[in-house]
């Protein structure tokens, strides 16, 4: 089985440590971007298996790179998933709005999030067969 790869779309670098230590420790291949539009170049050239992005970044927000990887047909089936402190309920229907498929909370609790990350992969392997 090769290892899924994910995409860590995040602006604070030590967030992004964390996620990207979690991730590889959990035995998955992790792509890093730091903006919402470099994410969106990652996403279209790597076609990562699921894309973990925050919503307050540069150039351009999370929410607005969300609408464009779900409005492309290349990117639309990647799942996306919400890397946020933005946890009042407003914040979660503007991202599910936006596109995203869920979100995973920050501070990041480690179970919640390994349990997000297998359950998200999971689905799109259920999808795609
Ligand atoms: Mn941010």
């Amino acid at each position: 089985m090769t290892r899924s790869r994910i995409l860590v779309v995040e602006d604070n670098s030590d967030n992004c440590d964390l996620v990207r230590f979690l991730l590889e420790n959990a035995g998955y291949q992790v792509l890093v971007a730091s903006t919402g539009s470099q994410g969106l170049s990652i996403a279209g050239r790597e076609m990562p298996d699921l894309i973990l992005m925050d919503l307050t970044l540069p150039v351009m927000d999370g929410w607005t790179a969300a609408s464009h990887l779900k409005a492309d047909p290349k990117t639309a089936q990647i799942p996306l998933l919400a890397l946020t402190a933005h946890t009042l309920p407003g914040d979660r229907q503007k991202a599910l709005e936006a596109g995203f498929n869920g979100y995973i909370s920050k501070p990041i609790n480690i179970t919640k999030f390994n349990d997000a990350i297998s359950y998200a992969l999971l689905r799109k392997e259920k999808d795609a067969t």
